[in-house]
């Protein structure tokens, strides 16, 4: 199942040509159909849907979702019919993002605000999991099976020249990804720090869950970079978005223009990390770009 899924390619990792010693994992051209976080933080989900027995899957997002996308895509190649709670009322017409899902053959359903606000509660995912037939996953596929997709990441951070990267910097939602990846390093002995922006101003609840939960004391979260909060993309941001365009690097503006911006900014106020060998972690999230009119 894994290997239709992903086929590893170590050539994912390329030099970021404006910013020397750092170099950026292209999750983003896993394949045409299949890119980002989102597909490694489904394994987990795959894996238990297949031990219960479920032949369907069902999670939620928004109208611009990289999940629902995900979760679509990752059904259309396995073969496995999914279905899509999306926030809001019936989009007509339908966003790209779900015009797509629905191409790669996601059955959409509509929930309006009063209904979607209910999506973690365990009486609801039952509700739907038995009317639908279907494994629920929860919003953003974040959650320990989210987690144990993501420890195989580790896999796509090595360097060609086998020398280990000091920092691997990811941009944060749920936080999910980052740790999932910090527990297959810390298991493997790595010195290698994990370093997250978060994109989202949540009050410092991120944070709290790494301080619990994260399996060393190697790592570190920005929680300046946010720019307003989750989906906030002004000028400045787009201005480098723009810029990374021209060098073939496009970023998405919900999460990885962030973590380009916290990275360029840091250059600034530590020149020690110029010194560093740091991989960057493209984690997708281009089909979003949609909604920004970039
Ligand atoms: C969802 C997402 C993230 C955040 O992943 P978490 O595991 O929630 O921290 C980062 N980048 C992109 C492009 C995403 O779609």
């Amino acid at each position: 199942m894994l290997t239709k899924l992903l086929s590893f390619k170590p050539s994912l990792i390329e030099p970021v040509v404006n910013l020397s010693a750092c170099d950026v994992l292209r999750l983003d051209q896993i394949d045409a159909q299949i890119s980002g976080n989102k597909v490694f933080k489904l394994l987990g989900h795959l894996q238990r849907a297949e031990e219960q027995g479920f032949t369907k899957l069902l999670s939620f997002g928004g109208p611009y979702s990289n999940h629902l996308h995900a979760l679509a895509a990752v059904g259309e190649r396995l073969d496995i019919p999914t279905v899509g709670v999306v926030r809001g009322y019936s989009h007509v017409p339908l966003t790209p993002t779900l015009e797509d899902c629905q191409a790669m053959g996601m059955a959409l359903v509509f929930a309006d605000k009063k209904t979607y606000v209910q999506r973690y509660l365990a009486d609801y995912q039952q509700q739907l999991a038995t009317e639908y037939k279907a494994y629920v996953i929860g919003e953003g596929g974040q959650g320990a099976s989210g987690e144990e997709g993501c420890e195989l990441l580790a896999r796509y951070c090595q360097r060609s020249d086998s020398l280990p990267y000091d920092e691997v910097w990811l941009a944060v939602g749920t936080g999910t990804t980052a740790l999932g990846l910090a527990k297959a390093l810390h298991r493997q002995g790595s010195q290698c720090r994990v370093v997250g922006v978060n994109a989202v101003a949540d009050q410092g609840e991120c944070l709290q869950r790494w301080q619990q939960n994260m399996p060393s004391a190697n790592w570190q979260l920005f929680d300046q970079y946010h720019h307003g909060g989750f989906g906030k993309c002004p000028e400045v941001l787009r201005a480098l978005i723009q810029r990374y365009d021209q060098q073939d690097l496009p970023l998405d503006p919900v999460y990885t223009a962030k973590l380009f911006w916290a990275y360029e900014q840091q250059l600034l106020l530590d020149p020690e990390l110029a010194e560093k060998r740091v991989l960057l972690v493209h984690s997708g999230g281009l089909q979003g770009r949609r909604g920004f009119s970039l």
